[in-house]
């Protein structure tokens, strides 16, 4: 079929009541709703046989938003079925190689695949010459351009918004300039009260304008109002990405009301110290921020080199559940539907 006819199609009754027309309204429902994070790599920078160097991706209203880009984090989009050009923005913790060794692949193979789009990313002003470099080197044949904003890793600020999310800077403590990132979910539309939209025969094309809170208009005049089409706008969602840093306790009542906290938990109890000496934290630390904050869900990663002996990604484990039961493990490739926290 081509374009055209099928725009015509659309318009008709019979594609109104047709089997196509439900599929149709179910996936434009499970795009719209969609708020959900891509553990990439959760490694840190000694290479590991078993994990990448840090990167997640949030999915969301059809929209890619990269935070940390380790080596190799271009292959494991490619694995994880994520499309490199649906990236726009790029959000980099601190200037460590584990946290953007992989721009340089990535934003190259953007070019390759003819990415027209400006590719933004933001970072510490620190990251700033090594993305110029990359870009004067390898990209003066591309077709795309890279804008750098610097972030002020010191203050809780936004850097970003647009009409679904809001990006939060979260002021860390490490060896380097370094902040996490909060993305925050805007109110969506209303929902479609599916009955009422059958019991009315309302056509397909016009379930954007009662989302957006139309009323609608009976063929004899009567008028029925939105509030009977729709229901409420689900709750609203947070995924929080805190990684490197030494624990800091003044983060909890930023990352209040967050459905998904990442946290770093690079060593166990017994290695406090050299966690201190690192500025990293421990899985026991990472557990009682997110039981200070009251997040729905905590998922720690950053794994060391020193956890090859089987067992110690367990016990990380372990630490952090006797402060915060709902934790668990980050793993290269699985997908968290980030959880609506529950109103305290
Ligand atoms: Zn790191
Ligand atoms: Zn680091």
């Amino acid at each position: 079929m081509n374009p055209q006819p099928f725009f015509f199609y659309i318009l008709t009754p019979s594609f109104h009541h047709s089997f196509v027309s439900h599929l149709f309204l179910f996936f434009y429902l499970c795009f719209v709703e969609e708020f959900k994070v891509h553990i990439l790599g959760c490694g840190s920078a000694n290479p590991l046989s078993k994990h990448q160097p840090a990167s997640q991706v949030l999915q969301m209203r059809g929209k890619l938003f990269m935070v940390d880009c380790g080596e190799g984090t271009q292959m494991r989009l490619a694995r994880q079925g994520l499309q490199i050009n649906r990236i726009g923005h790029i959000f980099i913790t601190h200037a460590h190689g584990d946290h953007c060794f992989g721009l340089p692949g990535l934003i190259s193979t953007m070019g390759l695949l003819g990415r027209v789009a400006r590719l933004h990313i933001y970072g510490p002003a620190e990251l700033q010459g090594f993305i110029q470099t990359v870009t004067d080197i390898f990209c003066q044949q591309m077709t795309h351009e890279v804008e750098f904003h610097a972030v002020d890793t010191t203050r809780h600020s936004m850097v970003y918004s647009d009409r679904s999310v809001e990006v939060w800077t979260l002021p860390l403590n490490h060896r380097v300039a370094c902040c996490g990132y909060l993305f925050k979910e805007k109110e969506g539309a209303r929902h479609i009260n599916r009955p009422m939209i059958d019991c009315y025969e309302i056509p397909v094309c016009e379930i954007g304008n009662i989302k957006a809170g139309a009323d609608w208009t009976l063929p004899d005049g009567t008028v029925i109002p939105n509030e009977r089409l729709t229901t409420p706008p689900s709750p609203t969602r947070s995924w929080a990405y805190v990684s490197d840093t030494r624990v800091r306790d003044e983060l909890a009542p930023l990352l209040r009301g967050v459905g998904l906290l990442f946290h770093e938990a690079t060593f166990l109890n017994r290695d406090l110290f050299r966690a201190k000496q690192t500025y990293h934290s421990t899985a026991a630390e990472a557990g009682r921020i997110a039981r200070m904050a009251g997040v729905a869900q905590l998922c720690i990663g950053h794994y060391s080199a020193r956890l090859k002996t089987p067992g110690l990604e367990a016990q990380l484990l372990g630490e952090a559940q006797e402060e915060f039961p709902n934790t668990l493990l980050a793993q290269e490739g699985i997908c968290i539907d980030v959880p609506v926290c529950p109103k305290d």
